[in-house]
């Protein structure tokens, strides 16, 4: 590490900024907010910044830099476009020992200003030793995307408390759990929601001599379909704040490493038959978790309220009292339309689209195939790739024609990604003749056929129209 990191308290000391330009107007934006006394030398100044002076009540010295100017200061920033002059500007703070960032310029710099999310009191500085400002407005943009607003609120909230919970908790272990617990559980969710006297009274209670453990909470969250990026910000909060995550076999390990380090992960299954007892210890689990006051993420492929059994788990939670949240995610039908470029309504050829599941023999038998089959509609099937064939012959049976376009999109928003596309009446077909493995969705409609103009992500996608139709022949 080249650089030292420090919180300088710069209120009512003197920093000099060189320079009227556009930089010196950001630099002096950040400076006097932090209630430093500002210097600006420079023989002329931009009208902003010239307001903001003017504003602030900084000092303004329209002359060019002399080294007389830096007496009396902490810090100095040379922000002109003259290297001549940052040069001299860098020797008279060194020459006087005061720290000095040259914009742009490391090798005459003693100290570089960091990237900063500013969630005050709470800030986090970022800084990649001047070598790669891009990445480090990178991880700033990143860090600030898991941060909502009012996370300063929170460290507020912290602040005023301390010294009233160290009082009340002097064990190190108790206090620890109390603040587990304030900054994951229903204080912070109170905070957030701006109801300030509620997470008093909240903490007032669990401070209560012989207090009992505030009880954990249940959110469902929707991981989408694959791609990390297609997450929610609710969901990369709900998983760095999880306690512990139960999630699907489906969910993309890309996504699992966003869980926060210390939670604890645990697949439980979706893959075999055995759906019913799989389902009840899912249910067993987030109840107990619950209970032990943790708050436990249960992490679904893409929505939880599509084909994801959310409705059930929260039935189950709500007959034991356990409070719950849903966090929505971008599901299969959405994202593996977007990705093999399908878009799932176009005014030429369907205004409306239904989510179907063929997933099982029990899904099947339960299918309105006549409703199905009927018009112009896009059908977004949710499919098990063994019960092509069934689905295949009750829509030809009802009526659908053969020549319907479809497109099978196999691991759909991840990098292997397959899309092929051809008609219903050869789906199954083209399912075996490719191995089409899971999961895969398979979309039918006319709409299906753009795929063959409007892809644009991963490999291109399998016109098979043709071939299936001469081997049928
Ligand atoms: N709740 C989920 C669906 C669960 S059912 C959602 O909203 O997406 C599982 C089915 O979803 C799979 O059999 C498959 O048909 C589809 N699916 C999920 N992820 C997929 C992906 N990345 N590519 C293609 N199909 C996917």
């Amino acid at each position: 590490m080249r650089y030292f990191p420090l919180f300088l308290d710069l209120r009512h000391r003197r920093v000099v900024i060189v320079g009227g330009g556009v930089i010196a107007e950001r630099k002096f934006a950040l400076l006097a907010s932090g209630g430093a006394e500002v210097l600006l030398v420079a023989p002329s100044l931009t009208a902003a910044l010239a307001a903001a002076v003017e504003a602030s009540r900084a000092d303004h010295l329209p002359t060019e830099f002399v080294p007389e100017h830096l007496d009396g200061a902490r810090l100095v920033i040379a922000a002109t476009d003259d290297a001549t002059c940052n040069r001299k500007v860098a020797a008279a703070a060194e020459a006087r020992g005061i720290w000095v960032n040259v914009v742009d310029d490391l090798e005459l710099s003693s100290g570089i200003l960091p990237a900063i999310v500013d969630r005050s009191p709470l800030v986090i500085a970022v800084s990649s030793e001047g070598t790669a400002p891009a990445l480090a407005r990178l991880v700033r943009e990143r860090i600030e995307a898991t941060l909502d607003e009012s996370i300063g609120a929170l460290a507020a909230f912290c602040a005023r408390f301390r010294l009233r919970i160290k009082a009340a908790l002097p064990d190190l272990g108790a206090r620890r759990r109390l603040y587990d617990w304030l900054l994951g559980g229903p204080v912070a969710a109170a905070i957030r929601a701006e109801r300030g006297e509620e997470a008093e009274a909240l903490l007032g209670q669990a401070l209560l001599p012989g207090a009992i453990p505030a009880a954990g909470s249940v959110v469902l969250v929707g991981a989408g379909p694959g791609d990390p990026g297609l997450l929610t910000l609710n969901a990369l909060r709900a998983l760095q704040a999880a306690d512990v995550v139960l999630h699907d076999r489906l969910v993309a390990p890309e996504i699992l490493k966003l869980v926060r380090r210390e939670a604890e992960l645990l697949e439980v299954g979706k893959g075999g038959r055995d759906h019913s007892i799989a389902q009840d210890t899912i249910h067993g689990l987030m109840v107990e978790h619950a209970r032990r006051g943790r708050r436990v993420v249960r992490l679904k492929g893409g929505d939880p309220f599509i084909f994801g059994r959310g409705g059930e788990e929260l039935e189950h939670l709500l007959r034991h009292e356990i409070p719950f949240e849903v966090v929505p995610g971008v599901t299969a039908a959405l994202a593996c339309a977007a990705y093999a470029g399908i878009p799932l309504t176009h005014r030429d050829h369907s205004g409306s689209i239904r989510f179907v599941t063929a997933h099982c023999r029990e899904s099947l038998e339960t299918t309105d195939w006549r409703g199905l089959a009927r018009g112009r509609e896009t059908l977004a099937v949710y499919m098990g790739v063994a019960t092509l064939e069934t689905l295949r012959h009750e829509l030809l049976r009802y009526g659908r024609a053969g020549t319907t376009p479809v497109a099978l999109i196999e691991n759909g928003s991840r990098p292997e990604q397959r899309v092929i596309v051809g008609t219903l009446e050869h789906v199954a077909r083209l399912a075996a003749e490719h191995e089409l493995k899971s999961p895969a969705l398979l979309v039918i409609g006319e709409v299906a056929a753009l795929a063959a103009t409007l892809h644009w992500f991963g490999a291109p996608p399998l016109i098979a129209t043709q071939t299936a139709e001469r081997s049928a022949a």
